[in-house]
């Protein structure tokens, strides 16, 4: 291949993951091949075989893995008839890929080999497996076939593959640092949040501690909220099925609702979207072209069925609670408003110490116009909304042709982290389905009726995965602004209690969270709780202290600051709140 540099992530990953079959098949000959995709962290594959996988055998395939490479087996597309590439599978023992390709129903289907390997698929692959010799076994774990829990029970192993050794060492430098900094042992180390079976998967309790930081969070939104020009709503958390009828989700969403539940005969159902309440308020009265726009803000709770398999801490639950908006506008307006909700969007996002960001704008696949709801010049002046506010701000953005999803164009913010990965957050999404379904007008200028835009934007996503992506970004030790205990009192003995109490007293009358710590353990081990808490501000009281009306200083990760005077300590934390500084400099 003349063009390696320049090849494509996934091309990589899914020649890696045919290699790793190719591995399996030689060590453990018998095994029944599934499917084995690039994923968007690396690839894996499905496999079918009585015993499971064991670390020990993740290090042989590995290892075998890297001598194919080594050989450098030369990968060669085939294009055969369909009967023909079922005898061949069905030669090689493997009923799954006959099964895959009577499915298809092509005529003809392509077939990559590599010496005896062979893989049905569309590719396309490297040239050849020397392509392919950074590449580690991560891990194994359990898949259905198909997906379907009556299906076969597969056994799934995950890899990575990079173009050179030093991209696969950063990332699995990062891996390591990502398990450590997993936000559900910190969830539980530090208190947050919990989640269990007996309370039902994908449903999270928040504990004192991750509730004040959710308040913090929800506070700081309202106040950016209304400041931006937003009204707050609060709407119920089920609906009629006549709403869901109309919003069309009965229809096109119905798999992710729950099933309905029965009131004076009516079926109800708990709400996946807040959208058709927002609308619904907007229909309560006629609206015209001086109440535009009109931008709507809740931190609505919605429920969406997950397969329990796919259930992951914070980040994949089956309730959450969305910081959703939706922004109501003459097409006239549409341009501000767009780069209005882009700028705040961005600006709440470094808020919260995100700064590094990758924007990606999904738009019409040009070759395929029916495929969309929605007026054609609607699109036009939607999708030239979005690019005029992206290049405004010279933003570099990714331009995904084919990505917009029926209802309208739209514009996703990833956020990257403090450890390179990046998480989904911000989507400012237009609407030409349900301004449709829902008839919404407004009366212009004209005296006439008209079709106002409509665009849903959520920013945060929802406070339960962002809490879980400020876990792992801050590895527990929240900013200043956010930790759930901004200042803990460490009295020495018993008899500095007293005093220790009333500083207390005097951090919360501030405005600081603070706590004291009255168990009777030495001192230093208060200490060493209180770092393993990650508590940013720590004040120990002894005699000197009392006497003095002073306390000596800690601050987290940095140590002793020593003697401060109480006034002006408080003033300086007040004011690294207020600043919602990354650091604490005394
Ligand atoms: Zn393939
Ligand atoms: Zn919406």
């Amino acid at each position: 291949m003349s063009d390696d540099k320049h090849l494509p992530i996934d091309v990589l990953r899914h020649s890696a993951a045919h290699l790793l079959a190719h591995a399996v098949l030689d060590l453990y000959p018998g095994t029944k091949t599934g499917i084995g995709p690039a994923v968007e962290t690396g690839f894996y594959y499905d496999f079918l075989r009585d015993e499971p996988f064991t670390p020990a055998d993740l290090e042989a395939i590995e290892k075998r893995m890297k001598e194919i490479a080594r050989e450098d087996v030369p990968i060669e597309r085939r294009v055969l008839g369909k009967d023909e590439a079922m005898r061949l599978f069905e030669e090689q023992g493997q009923p799954l890929k006959v099964e895959l390709i009577r499915e298809k129903g092509d005529a003809t289907v392509t077939v990559y080999g590599q010496g005896p390997f062979a893989d049905f698929c569309l590719g396309p692959h490297v040239a050849s497996t020397g392509l392919l010799a950074h590449v580690k076994l991560l891990s194994v774990s359990g898949a259905y076939w198909k997906g379907d829990e009556r299906g076969a029970q597969m056994q799934r192993i995950y890899g990575a593959v990079f173009p050179t050794a030093k991209e696969l060492e950063d990332h699995l430098r990062m891996l390591e640092e990502a398990k450590k900094r997993d936000h559900r042992r910190l969830g539980t180390d530090l208190d947050l949040f919990s989640s269990n079976d007996e309370l039902g998967g994908g449903l999270i309790l928040w504990h004192p501690k991750g509730a004040r930081v959710r308040a913090v969070i929800e506070q700081h939104w309202r106040e950016r909220h209304w400041a931006g020009g937003y009204d707050i709503l609060y709407t119920p958390h089920i609906g009629r099925a006549t709403l869901w009828q109309t919003s069309g989700h009965l229809g096109f969403y119905k798999d992710s609702m729950y099933s309905p539940m029965d009131i004076d005969e009516q079926p109800y159902y708990l709400k996946p979207m807040n959208c058709p309440f927002h609308i619904e308020i907007y229909k309560s009265r006629m609206r015209s072209y001086r109440d535009l726009p009109l931008r709507w803000a809740e931190l609505g709770t919605v429920y969406r069925y997950e397969r329990s398999g796919t259930l992951h801490g914070l980040l994949r639950v089956r309730g959450f609670t969305q910081d959703d908006a939706h922004i109501i506008c003459t097409p006239d307006q549409i341009e501000a408003e767009i780069l209005r909700v882009l700028d705040f969007s961005v600006s709440i996002l470094a808020d919260f110490g995100f700064t590094d960001n990758k924007i990606e704008l999904s738009v019409r696949d040009p070759k395929n116009p029916g495929k969309y709801c929605g007026a054609d010049d609607l699109w036009c002046r939607a999708e030239a909304s979005l690019v005029k506010a992206l290049e405004t701000r010279g933003y570099p953005y990714e331009r995904k042709e084919g990505e917009a999803v029926f209802y309208g164009p739209k514009i996703d913010i990833k956020i990257k982290d403090a450890i390179g990965r990046l998480w989904q957050c911000t989507t400012i999404q237009f609407d030409f389905n349900m301004s449709e379904r829902f008839d919404m007008t407004y009366v212009g200028e004209d005296g006439k009726e008209h079709r106002p835009y409509m665009v849903h934007r959520a920013l945060l996503g929802s406070l339960e995965r962002f809490f879980g992506v400020l876990i792992e970004h801050y590895n527990g030790s929240f900013p200043l602004w956010l930790a759930p205990v901004q200042a803990l009192v460490l009295p020495i003995a018993e008899r500095h209690e007293a005093y220790a109490k009333s500083l207390e007293g005097r951090l919360r009358e501030a405005g600081l969270r603070a706590e004291v710590d009255l168990s009777r353990e030495k001192v230093g081990k208060k200490i060493r709780t209180a770092e393993l808490q990650k508590v940013p501000l720590i004040l120990v009281v002894g005699d000197k202290e009392v006497e003095r009306g002073t306390a000596a200083l800690r601050v987290h990760g940095q140590g002793d600051k020593g003697e401060v005077d109480v006034a002006r300590f408080l003033g300086q934390a007040q004011e690294l709140v207020k600043n919602k500084s990354n650091t604490v400099n005394f």
